[in-house]
C-alpha cells in the first residue's frame, strides 16, 4: 500500500483563541475557580470540533491530513516542554509520580506561583506572539510526559476527521530553550538532542496508532539568524535529529515546516533526510535555487502574518515556479493563521470596500482551496477567484483614501534637517533653564490604573448611554485625581494618566487617517491574552490635535512640568496590520508626520516634556541579519522625524519595555532621545553595566518599581536600586521611574509604590 500523499492544500495552524475568545474566556475562568477543569477540557473540546468542522466547510479535507490538529491551552512551547517532560525544577512538586502534570500545573508553569517566578516569555520569531522559555539543563529527563496531542488526535478520528498533529520540532525547540540555573557554564539546550528524540519517536508512535497519516514537525529556527547556536551546529543538528526520526520504525509520514523566512543552507540539509514533505515560506523567503527534491515541497504562498487577500495570481505563478523544483507540490499558509482574527465576516461595521481587499484567517483557507483547486485542475478552474483577487487589488491601488496627495508631496520634501534636532550639549541647557528640575528627577511612564470605572465609562459612551461632554467631564475628573496624586506623592513631572486610552495604539489609529478598527479582529498575544491590532489601510494623516487638550488641561491643574505622552511611529506600526503595497519605512514617515504635528501642537500649548513610547521599537527587527540594517535606518529615523520638529528647550522622552539595552543601544543612541526610561527593576538593574559601557551619555530612567506584579516595593529596595544606578552612570543622567505604566495596578498598590520611591529618592538626594 503506498503511504497517503500530502494534501494539496492546507494551513500550518489555525486562530485556536476562538471567534469570540471562547478559549480566554473558559481559560481565566478556570484560574478564577469558577469552572473545573473537567469542564475547560470539555469546552476546549467544543472548540476544537468547531474548528475542524469550519475548516472542512471552508474546503479543507476532512480526512487527508490537511486539517491541522494544533490547538494549544495556551503555548505551542509550553506544550512541546510538557509533552517531553521538560519541567523547571522549581516545579516539580506539580509532577505526578507517573511523571505527568495536570492542567492546573500547566498553568502554574506559565504564570508562576508564590515565590516561583513563571517561565521566562519572549517574542516568537519576527511576531508579536510570545512564548514561554523552556528550561533545560544536565538534570532535565526527557521522556513522553503528555498524551495531550495522541488523545486530541484520537479525538478526530473518533469524529470522524483524520488531522494532522503538529508540534515544535525538536531542533527548533532546543534552540528556543535557555540553559536551567544550575546548568554549567557553556552549557547549551542542544547538546540534549540526542536523548530528546527518542521521546518524539514514541510521540510518532504513539500518533501512527491514533490513526495520523502525518505529523507537522515546526521548525523556524532553522530560519533565524537570531539563533546564538553557530549554524553549523544548527545544520549538523538538524540533519541528525531528521535522519533518527526519519528511521523511527512506526511513524507517521513527516512534514517539516519552515515559516517565518528562507530556510537557506538548510534547505538541502532537510532534503537529504528521509522527510517526506518539507513547508516553505515563499511570502518571507523567495523560491530556492539549485535545489531539487522528489519529497512534496508544501509552498507558503498565503500571508499567514497579515490580513490583506493579497496577490491570488502571482502566489498561483509561485507554486507552478516551484514545480520546478520537485515532482510534488502541494500549498499551504506561510506560516500559522494564529497571527490574523478569524474572520472579515464578522465585522459588519468595516466599510465594504475595505472588507473586500481584506481576508482574515477563514478567508486565507479559502484562497488555499482555490489554489490547492488550481493545482490539481490546472488555472483555468481557478481563474475566476484568480480574477477576482486581482481586481481587488486593483481598486486597491486607485481607492480614496489608500494614496494621499498632500501626504506624498510633504514626505517627498523632506530633507535630511527634517530628521535632527541639534546638538544635545545645547539642548540640555536649554531645557534645564526651562525646566528647573531637582537632582535625580522623579516620573512615571504615563498610565495610572485603569480602574473599573473607567473602563464602564469608556463602554457607556461607546454604546452612547453617556454623552460625549459627560464622558469629557468624567475623564476630567480622573486626570485631576491623577494630578493632585502625583502632587501629594511628590512626583517632580507630572503625567494626566491616560483614562482617555483604550489601548495605546488603537487610540491613536482612531484618531487619524488611513487607519481602521475592527471589533472582533483579536489575536493572541501569549497566554490568554488578546490584542486587536487596528488596520493601517491608507495614507496615515491628522485632521485634528488628538492629546492637546488634554494635556493642557493638565497643565492647567499644576505648576510643575506636564509630561505629553505619545505612541511612536515603530510601534504604532508594529501593533498594527499594516498596508503591504509600500516600504514599512514609507508608512512610518507618514505616521511620523502626523505625531510630528501633535508635538508641535503640544509644544505650543505650553508643553514643555513630551515622550514618544516605542516599547516595539525591536518588534520587527527582520530574522535574516542582511536585512537588519536598513530596519534599524528607518525604524530610527522615524521616530527622529517625530521628535526633532520642537526647539531646544523642549524635553523629548522615550520609554522603551525591554531590559536588553546592550543589544539595542546603538538604535537607543541614534533615537537622540533626551530622556530615556527603560525596565530594570526586576533584573535588579541588570542592564546598568551595559549602559556604563556604552558611554550613553544622555537621561536615562532605569526602572526601580517592577510594575508587573501587584508587590509594593520597600523603601530600602529602591534605595539600593538607586545606588546601584549612580554607581555607575553619572548622577545627572539618571532619572527615577517605575518599569513601565501603571495601568495594570490597583491603586493601593500604586500609592504605596510611588510614595516608596519618592521617599528613596529623597533619602539618596541627601546622602550625594
Ligand atoms: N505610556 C504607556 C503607559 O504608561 C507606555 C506603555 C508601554 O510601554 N507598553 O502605559
Ligand atoms: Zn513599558
Amino acid at each position: 500500500m503506498t503511504a497517503p500523499s500530502f494534501p494539496t492544500g492546507s494551513i500550518l495552524g489555525y486562530p485556536r483563541i476562538g471567534r469570540r475568545r471562547e478559549l480566554k474566556k473558559a481559560v481565566e475562568a478556570f484560574w478564577a475557580g469558577s469552572i473545573t477543569a473537567e469542564e475547560l477540557e470539555s469546552r476546549a473540546a467544543e472548540l476544537r470540533r468547531v474548528t475542524r468542522e469550519r475548516l472542512t466547510s471552508l474546503g479543507l479535507g476532512a480526512t487527508d491530513s490537511s486539517i491541522p490538529e494544533a490547538f494549544s491551552f495556551y503555548d505551542q512551547v509550553l506544550d512541546a516542554a510538557v509533552t517531553v517532560g521538560a519541567i523547571p525544577t522549581r516545579f516539580e512538586s506539580l509532577v505526578a509520580a507517573d511523571g505527568t502534570i495536570d492542567l492546573a500545573g500547566y498553568f502554574t508553569i506559565a504564570r508562576g506561583e508564590g515565590n516561583n517566578t513563571p517561565a521566562e516569555m519572549t517574542k516568537w520569531f519576527d511576531s508579536n506572539y510570545h512564548y514561554l522559555v523552556p528550561e533545560i539543563g544536565p538534570e532535565t529527563r526527557f521522556h513522553l510526559a503528555s498524551d495531550r496531542l495522541i488523545r486530541e488526535v484520537a479525538e478526530a478520528t473518533t469524529s470522524g476527521f483524520r488531522t494532522r498533529p503538529v508540534i515544535v520540532g525538536p531542533v527548533t525547540f532546543l534552540l528556543l530553550s535557555k540553559a536551567s540555573e544550575g546548568a554549567p557554564e557553556g552549557y547549551q539546550p542542544l547538546d540534549r538532542l540526542d536523548d530528546l528524540l527518542p521521546v518524539y519517536a514514541e510521540l510518532l508512535a504513539a500518533l501512527t496508532a491514533v490513526g495520523a497519516d502525518w505529523v507537522q514537525l515546526d521548525e523556524p529556527a532553522l530560519v533565524s539568524e537570531s539563533i546564538e547556536v553557530p549554524r553549523a551546529e544548527v545544520l549538523a543538528a538538524t540533519k541528525r535529529a531528521y535522519d533518527a526520526l526519519g528511521a523511527a520504525p512506526v511513524r507517521p509520514q513527516i512534514f517539516v515546516a519552515a515559516p517565518y523566512g528562507s530556510l537557506d543552507d538548510a534547505l538541502p540539509v532537510l532534503g537529504e533526510t528521509p522527510v517526506e514533505a518539507i513547508g516553505l515560506d515563499l511570502v518571507r523567503g523567495s523560491l530556492p535555487t539549485g535545489f531539487r527534491t522528489e519529497k512534496t515541497l508544501v509552498g507558503g504562498v498565503v500571508d499567514g502574518h497579515n490580513i490583506w487577500r493579497g496577490d491570488l495570481s502571482a502566489a498561483f505563478d509561485t507554486l507552478e515556479a516551484l514545480r520546478s523544483l520537485s515532482p510534488s507540490v502541494a500549498v499551504t499558509s506561510s506560516t500559522s493563521l494564529f497571527h490574523t482574527p478569524h474572520d472579515v465576516a464578522d465585522e459588519p461595521l468595516l466599510d465594504e470596500r475595505l472588507k473586500s481587499w481584506l481576508a482574515f484567517a477563514d478567508q486565507k483557507v479559502a484562497q488555499i482551496a482555490t489554489l490547492a483547486t488550481g493545482l490539481a485542475e490546472g488555472r483555468g478552474a481557478i481563474q475566476g477567484e484568480l480574477d477576482a483577487a486581482s481586481a481587488a487589488l486593483a481598486d486597491r491601488r486607485v481607492a480614496p483614501g489608500v494614496r494621499d496627495g498632500d501626504v506624498r508631496a510633504r514626505a517627498a520634501a523632506l530633507t535630511e534637517a527634517d530628521f535632527a534636532r541639534g546638538d544635545y550639549a545645547e539642548r540640555l541647557a536649554a531645557q534645564e533653564a526651562a525646566l528647573h528640575l531637582p537632582f535625580l528627577p522623579t516620573t512615571t511612564i504615563g498610565s495610572f490604573p485603569q480602574t473599573g470605572g473607567i473602563r464602564k465609562a469608556r463602554a457607556a459612551n461607546a454604546r452612547g448611554e453617556i454623552s460625549e461632554n459627560e464622558y469629557i467631564e468624567f475623564l476630567k475628573s480622573e486626570i485631576k485625581s491623577v494630578v493632585e496624586l502625583q502632587e501629594r506623592i511628590g512626583i517632580d513631572v507630572i503625567v494626566h494618566g491616560e483614562p482617555e486610552r483604550n489601548d495605546m495604539v488603537q487610540y491613536f489609529a482612531e484618531h487619524l487617517d488611513g487607519f481602521a478598527v475592527t471589533q472582533n479582529g483579536w489575536v493572541q498575544s501569549y497566554g490568554s491574552r488578546c490584542t486587536r491590532p487596528s488596520i493601517l489601510w491608507g495614507d496615515v494623516a491628522r485632521e485634528a490635535p488628538i492629546t492637546v487638550e488634554w494635556s493642557a488641561y493638565t497643565q492647567s491643574l499644576t505648576d510643575k512640568p506636564v509630561k505629553g505622552m505619545l505612541t511612536g511611529p515603530v510601534t504604532i506600526l508594529a501593533w498594527s496590520f499594516v498596508r503591504d503595497d509600500q516600504p514599512l519605512g514609507e508608512t512610518a514617515n507618514q505616521v511620523a508626520l502626523a505625531l510630528r504635528d501633535e508635538i508641535e501642537d503640544l509644544e505650543a500649548a505650553g508643553i514643555g516634556i513630551i515622550q514618544v513610547d516605542e516599547p516595539a521599537l525591536r518588534e520587527l527587527l527582520p530574522l535574516k541579519k542582511a536585512d537588519q540594517p536598513a530596519y534599524l535606518d528607518w525604524s530610527v529615523r522615524s521616530f527622529r522625524l517625530a521628535t526633532s520638529g520642537v526647539a531646544p528647550k523642549t524635553q523629548i522622552h522615550t520609554h522603551l519595555c525591554y531590559s536588553e539595552f546592550g543589544v539595542v543601544i546603538d538604535a537607543i543612541n541614534k533615537l537622540d532621545a533626551d530622556v530615556t526610561s527603560i525596565e530594570a527593576a526586576r533584573s535588579k538593574m541588570e542592564v546598568v553595566p551595559d549602559i556604563q559601557h556604552s558611554g550613553f551619555a544622555r537621561g536615562i530612567g532605569p526602572g526601580v518599581y517592577d510594575i508587573h506584579s501587584p508587590r509594593v516595593p520597600s523603601v530600602e529596595e529602591v534605595t539600593d536600586l538607586i545606588e546601584i544606578a549612580l554607581g555607575s552612570i553619572p548622577e545627572r543622567q539618571v532619572w527615577i521611574n517605575p518599569d513601565c505604566g501603571l495601568k495594570t495596578r490597583g491603586y493601593d498598590e500604586t500609592v504605596a509604590s510611588l510614595t516608596n520611591v519618592v521617599a528613596a529618592t529623597r533619602a539618596v538626594r541627601e546622602r550625594v
